[in-house]
């Protein structure tokens, strides 16, 4: 990919169904953020897991923020069509010896307070099928977010050796999102809160496979009234196509604006304008989540 701007940011949903208010909000964010700074805003689904996800999701999710006026630059990215890349830094890695097997499971790793103690970095041998996970560094991985401030982790302690490849072929989040977003030249990154944490894991692969890091932003998290993350498995309802004016008013009262009266009932393509002139990414509250109900 070629293209190169000031700016580029990016929408990155994982198509397991249609979007729901809370991705609407993450989309909504990044397309404000990239465009008040003449920046490209690029679609890429994240459907690295057949069992979880559909090309009819996918297709939807496209039609929905087509008919939301949310305007993609480009084509669309598929990570199912990037197996390839993937494959190739993984190798890279692992010539570099810094990827070893591990064939703990999930109820192992519990059993020891949930954080992996790298035990299988030292065993020569190891059953299959296994996973793979690369070797973290005893260092605090710090960087500051635009929205919440300094952050910083320490890896090896509050993580451990994580996993790139999974035990069931897959290849991991983090290292598929690491590889898209240098190969999209992506600059700014503006999404969720849950995903606050793992973005140390992605400065540390950034840093390993000598990727330039973009700036990171995190707003809150849509949640419903049990504080759970709106999501497919909590049956959050999908947001409705028929009134997109009215939701992307509520979403931009969550992203701490305050549209003016007059535009009550107006469209999309009257909206977005105004949107995109006052965005303001630091009016963008400092939470890590906001009930729905507030905004419904
Ligand atoms: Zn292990």
């Amino acid at each position: 990919m070629t293209l190169k701007a000031d700016y580029i940011g990016r929408f990155a949903p994982s198509p397991s169904g249609p979007l729901h208010f809370g991705s609407l909000v993450a989309a909504l964010a990044s397309y404000l953020d990239a465009r008040s700074r003449g920046g490209q805003w690029l679609l890429r689904m994240e459907d690295l897991d057949p069992a979880r996800e559909s090309p009819e999701a996918a297709d939807d999710i496209r039609a929905t923020l087509d008919r939301f006026s949310l305007y993609w630059d480009g084509s669309v990215l598929y990570q199912s069509e990037r197996l390839d890349a993937y494959a190739n830094v993984l190798q890279s890695l692992r010539d570099r010896d810094l990827v070893y097997a591990c064939d703990c499971s999930r109820t192992q790793i519990n059993e020891i307070g949930g954080v992996y103690d790298n035990r299988c970095r030292y065993r020569s041998e190891t059953t299959q099928p296994n996973a793979l996970r690369v070797k973290v560094a005893d260092e605090i991985i710090r960087f500051e977010d635009t929205i919440q401030g300094p952050q910083q982790q320490e890896l090896l302690r509050e993580c451990g050796d994580f996993v790139l490849l999974r035990k069931d072929g897959l290849f991991a989040y983090q290292l598929a999102v690491v590889v898209d977003d240098a190969f999209q030249n992506i600059t700014d990154i503006v999404r969720g809160y849950d995903l606050l944490d793992s973005t140390p894991r992605q400065i540390y692969l950034q840093r390993l496979l000598g990727f330039p890091p973009p700036h990171y932003a995190h707003i809150p998290v849509a949640v419903n009234e049990l504080g759970q993350k709106l999501s497919k498995q909590h049956f959050a309802a999908p947001i409705n196509p028929e009134s997109p004016g009215k939701q992307i008013l509520a979403a931009l009262r969550f992203l701490g604006m305050q549209p003016p009266a007059d535009l009550g009932n107006a469209p999309p393509g009257t909206l977005l304008p105004w949107a995109i002139e006052h965005w303001d990414i630091q009016a963008v509250p400092k939470l890590a989540n906001i009930p729905l109900e507030q905004f419904s």
